[in-house]
Parts: structure tokens; C-alpha cells; sequence
């Protein structure tokens, strides 16, 4: 049997490089083709910097130009 030695990914540390600080949980609004969303994102508390996840930006985006094709 393998040793139990198991991380979740979702454990995972976020931190930011500049400042090796870990990032925490913010609610930020983002304006895409004059629509405002809400998504809790990760930022530096030390230098304010937030970090977006490129497939979270890439899906989010194509799911609001999903939605003004449908209309
Ligand atoms: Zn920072």
C-alpha cells in the first residue's frame, strides 16, 4: 500500500510572487461588453494585485457572449 500522503487541489496556496504573500478571497465586479458580473477572485493583501485563473476569465467571458448571441 502506498503511503496515505493525499493534496486535494483545491488545498492548494495561492501566493503572490512579488510579494510571497498568500492571496486571499475577494469579491471583485468585471465589466465585459457593458455587463457587470460578480465573481469572488484571488488578491495580495500586501500589494492588492489580483490573480484570475485564465480558464475562470476564458469561461466566464464566453459564457456572457454566449448570452447576448442567444438574445
Ligand atoms: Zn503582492
Amino acid at each position: 500500500m502506498p503511503a496515505e500522503k493525499t493534496e486535494a487541489p483545491a488545498a492548494r496556496e495561492w501566493k503572490c510572487a512579488r510579494c510571497d504573500r498568500a492571496l486571499v478571497p475577494k469579491k471583485t465586479v468585471f465589466k465585459y461588453l457593458e455587463r457587470s458580473f460578480t465573481h469572488e477572485v484571488l488578491c495580495c493583501p500586501s500589494c492588492g494585485r489580483v490573480f484570475i485563473p485564465q480558464e475562470l476569465a476564458e469561461g466566464r467571458m464566453a459564457e456572457v457572449e454566449h448570452m447576448l448571441e442567444d438574445k
